[in-house]
């Protein structure tokens, strides 16, 4: 496959990029119970095949500092993260009116740690927009973030708090346009609809489309007002190969670069699209997937990457592993290292595995006609939106412990950030564990569940109509301006678990 993107300046694709990856060692220990598909363990194991595949010395490693309650709420409701705050396992029966009115409870649990769990992962996130805004890295990592279903008020799909909203959010004080691209096998609602109505994020989502989790995502949806031909979908079937994937990824996302020009890319990497994905039905090998970012990261802009989706773990921490080599420059060789992941692995022990000989139901024809249509609505943007461009707001200050640097580093500066005052937040304490996470006894059960089919995630019973531009566009155009909590606008009929 050619790999070539151009019609960004600054660099060949061959040029060694500054990479910062987030990882905080305490992630692999959320546990969304017994049957979950969603296994955060899944990060741990990619961070020991990083560690063990020797890339962390060539990264910034950071461990995020957690989203504050403020820092959430520039895209969620105030009530809804309150109530993330305080919800427990113990004190759910309590709340069923609550735990009904946010969409917790089946599959979105309440497990222990959730809020710091959500804390953590969108810290990364931030943090990545954070480092990439002020040109310390070129490509930032955060295999804990990219939970795409999540809504101002709800969750949704195993997903809390969107932090690739906020990540957004905090590249847009800095950047005119910014592009989201999301691989995961589910379309990536909760971002579209967050950015519907701007002109300033154009979302662009390849997702498995018809009778499938979460229902949204037409080809005929292409965003309104103001962000009309600004939201991107790419709806393929089931058993979609390598080929037949880049035949679509690759001319889309060129024109998305050339009409577009953003200032940053956010990508999404859910590894759900993968082959053999335990919910997922596609059939991308992971070099397939991979090639994704080989391809966004060409154009050499400011590239933040995040994980997703990805039910069947061995293959999440391979295609995630090698999907980091991908950004650092480096090819990794596909026989696996000795660590304490490894007996996952068997009974190859590679870091590829083949897809599967399963039908391609995406004719020629079909792959033709979407890429004709979507180009066709692409070439409806002739020029890039010039953006009235205010005085640039004020970071979001998480400063990530960073073992490289002195501790000072890592502390609050109460200075660099206006939005410091009154906060109670307490500055992290020095002494972060960089890798290496304490060898635990894996959750035994894990492994079988891995290889249980379930049934796939929950179904829309109708398709969504006009969304309400219940967005975060005041935000985009106003960024400092702190949203009104509004009502929970169900869009979707939401669908509970149907756990067998
Ligand atoms: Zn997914």
């Amino acid at each position: 496959m050619e790999t070539g993107g151009n019609s960004l300046p600054s660099g060949p694709d061959g040029v060694k990029r500054k990479v910062s990856y987030f990882y905080d060692p305490e992630i692999g220990n959320y546990y969304y119970g017994q049957g979950h598909p969603m296994k955060p363990h899944r990060i741990r194991m990619t961070h020991a095949l990083l560690a063990h595949y020797g890339l962390l010395q060539h990264m910034h490693v950071l461990k995020p500092n957690p989203a504050r309650e403020k820092d959430l709420c520039r895209f969620h409701a105030d009530d809804y993260v309150s109530f993330l705050r305080c919800i427990t396992p113990e004190t759910q029966q309590d709340q069923l009116r609550q735990l009904k009115r946010f969409n917790v409870g089946e599959d979105c649990p309440v497990f222990d740690g959730l809020y710091s769990f959500c804390q953590t992962y969108a810290g990364g996130s931030v943090g990545g927009a954070v480092k990439l805004n002020h040109g310390h890295c070129d490509i930032a990592v955060n295999w804990a973030g990219g939970l795409h279903h999540a809504k101002k008020c709800e969750a949704s799909g195993f997903c809390y708090v969107n932090d690739i909203v906020l990540a957004i959010l905090e590249l847009l004080k800095v950047h005119e346009r910014v592009l989201y691209v999301d691989i995961d096998i589910h379309h990536g609602d909760g971002v579209e609809e967050a950015f519907y109505t701007t002109d300033r994020v154009m979302t662009v989502s390849f997702h498995k489309f018809g009778d499938y989790f979460p229902g949204t995502g037409d080809l005929r949806d292409l965003g309104f007002g103001k962000g009309k031909y600004y939201s991107l979908n790419v709806p393929l079937d089931d058993g979609i190969d390598d080929d037949s994937y880049q035949s679509l990824f690759k001319p889309i996302m060129g024109k998305v670069m050339e009409v577009f020009r953003p200032g940053a890319v956010v990508l999404q990497c859910g590894a759900d699209s993968l082959s053999g994905d335990r919910l997922g039905c596609f059939n991308l090998s992971i070099k397939g997937h991979a090639e994704c970012v080989r391809y966004m990261r060409s154009f050499n802009v400011p590239l933040l990457l995040l994980g997703g989706g990805g039910y069947t773990i061995r293959n999440v921490a391979r295609c995630w592993c090698y999907e980091t080599g991908v950004a650092l420059g480096m090819e990794l060789e596909d026989k696996m290292p000795q660590h304490e992941y490894f007996e996952y692995f068997g009974p190859d022990y590679t870091l590829h595995v083949a897809p599967s000989n399963m039908e391609n139901k995406n004719s020629r024809q079909i792959l033709e006609d979407i890429r004709a249509k979507l180009l066709d609505n692409l070439s409806k943007l002739q020029h890039a939106p010039g953006v009235q461009f205010h005085e640039r707001p004020p970071d979001t200050e998480l400063p990530e412990a960073d073992e490289d640097q002195d501790e000072e580093d890592g502390k609050w500066d109460p200075d660099s950030d206006v939005n410091m005052d009154g906060d109670d937040r307490v500055p992290l304490s020095s002494g972060v564990k960089r890798e290496y996470v304490e060898p635990e006894s894996k959750e035994t059960d894990d492994m079988d569940e891995d290889e249980r089919p379930r049934e796939a995630d929950p179904m829309l019973t109708e398709s969504a109509g006009l969304k309400e531009p219940n967005s975060v566009l005041a935000a985009v155009d106003e960024p400092n301006v702190k949203l009104e909590p509004g009502n929970s606008s169900k869009p979707f009929d939401q669908p509970v678990d149907k756990n067998p």
